[in-house]
């Protein structure tokens, strides 16, 4: 057996507890699969009085000193944030030192600079548990379907707007009740703002897209919507098409007129009840997969949690140590193809959109002439609330209702055109909703009871 490999442990929380535990229960295990023993060479905290339960020998206030000392091996980086992470990681990467971390934000911004490091000095960069937790999805990605073309890689990436979207359709709950709900039990942080609005799922599109097609993509060029917006009557109206309503995290390899261009999404959307994601319920991630050979792959599990999360930052840190016994390095990232971002106005979806009109002869052919004149072309239309009451509205001349639009495969800038005429119409009280429908490579006609 080599020499010990010695770990430099950054963050000691929800996360780095339980590495803390694994490498302790299972080092005799680890010791064998690595070809040497992995042994914490110390743990940075900012509060050392919180940790009892670790050696206090091994706790630190000062990462920069445990990551510049000589024995360090790997750093593991479970801190999360950009700085101190960012800059502590590229030292440590300079200096030769393997790096495993579970920062999807700093990797999502600071991919290209750390990958960089990691090239120059011959050492391992993983970052498994950055995306989708428990699930082994990156290395899949990068290594097992290096072969093949991948398409396109679309899924549920982020556990609490998922268990929101969930509670919301199985109880019928308003948003900012199945916020709280979530909030009760453990599943949204005190602020949500991260989750919420899209911005973690938007930092693992970016990671998923980067690896997917060999292209840098930041958080930054990634479209995104969060989930705030979702109403129980959006929820209501995916139940009557048959559709239910899940935050998505889209990346696919497209075709333009230009050449071809990476597409990276964020957005709540309808999909087909009949779709495997549309049962991902609660606090589950799962994530589609399709390349030109393998066809369409599914990854599903635990996106968060402590264990879960450890057990992938383990494996990097496995696949690391043993690297550093053999002497050699595992797989770059490869960055060669240089794709352009698609500008989402030239996005194609299949849209949902309810219009409040004023229930008067001709407003249907109206609403549908606006469509029309944008080449947004419409598939199904339907008029709730016909001969309601207006009380209230202060119209005066006419109901109200809804007209329920469904359409057809439209650009995003064609639907928000469209939309903006739609609110300069004397018959149109406003438009209620928009939310997309995404068929994920199903057939249009899978979409059933839209009438
Ligand atoms: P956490 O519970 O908040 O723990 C963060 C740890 O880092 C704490 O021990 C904290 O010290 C320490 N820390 C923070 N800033 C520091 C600084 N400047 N100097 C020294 N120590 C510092 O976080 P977590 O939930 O374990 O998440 C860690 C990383 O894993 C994040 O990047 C997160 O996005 C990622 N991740 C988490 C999950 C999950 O389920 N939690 C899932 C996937 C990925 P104190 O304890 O003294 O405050």
């Amino acid at each position: 057996m080599s020499d010990s490999i010695k770990v430099a442990l950054l963050g000691c929380g929800v996360v780095g507890s339980q590495v803390v535990r694994l490498l302790d229960e299972q080092a005799e295990e680890l010791a064998a699969r690595v070809g040497a023993p992995v042994e914490l060479a110390g743990i940075a905290v900012r509060r050392p009085q919180r940790h009892p339960e670790v050696p206090a020998e091994l706790l630190t206030t000062d990462p920069a000193a445990l990551v510049a000392r000589p024995d360090v091996d790997v750093v593991v980086e479970l801190m999360g944030g950009i700085e101190p992470a960012r800059d502590l990681l590229l030292d440590a990467l300079k200096n030769g030192r393997s790096v495993v971390s579970a920062n999807k934000a700093l990797l999502a911004e600071e991919g290209e600079a750390l990958a960089a490091a990691a090239r120059e000095s011959g050492a391992d960069l993983y970052y498994e548990a950055s995306v989708a937790g428990a699930i082994p999805l990156l290395r899949p990605i990068q290594q097992s379907l290096a072969g093949d073309r991948i398409r396109r890689v679309a899924g549920i990436v982020n556990g609490t707007t998922n268990f929101i979207l969930s509670a919301m359709e199985s109880t019928g709950a308003g948003y900012a009740d199945a916020l709280e709900e979530a909030g009760r039990l453990g599943y949204a942080e005190a602020d949500p703002t991260a989750d919420v609005d899209g911005y973690d799922a938007a930092s693992k599109a970016a990671i998923l897209a980067s690896l997917a097609f060999h292209t840098r993509v930041t958080a930054a060029d990634v479209h995104r919507e969060g989930i705030r917006d979702v109403t129980a009557t959006d929820i209501a109206s995916a139940r009557a098409l048959g559709c239910s309503v899940k935050l998505l995290a889209i990346c696919e390899q497209v075709d333009t007129a230009d050449g071809p261009a990476v597409s990276a999404r964020v957005y709540p959307a309808m999909i087909p009840k009949s779709h495997p994601l549309a049962s991902v319920s609660g606090a589950f991630n799962a994530v589609f997969v399709e390349a030109d050979a393998a066809g369409a792959l599914m990854f599903y599990g635990q996106g968060a949690g402590g264990p879960q999360t450890a057990s992938a930052v383990l494996g990097d840190l496995v696949a690391a140590a043993r690297n550093r016994v053999i002497g050699g390095r595992g797989p770059r990232d490869s960055a060669y193809a240089h794709l352009p971002i698609q500008p989402m106005g030239e996005v194609r979806t299949r849209y949902h959109v309810n219009v409040d009109v004023h229930d008067r002869a001709g407003v249907l052919a109206a609403v549908a002439s606006v469509f029309a004149a944008h080449d947004v072309s419409i598939a199904t239309v339907k008029q709730e609330g016909r001969g309601g009451d207006d009380e209230g509205h202060g119209d005066g001349d006419a109901s109200p209702a809804t007209l329920v639009v469904v359409t057809h495969e439209a650009s995003d800038a064609a639907l928000q055109a469209t939309v903006e005429a739609l609110s300069g119409l004397e018959a149109v009280r406003g438009v209620a909703s928009i939310l997309r429908v995404e068929d994920l490579g199903r057939p249009v006609s899978a979409l059933g009871g839209a009438q």
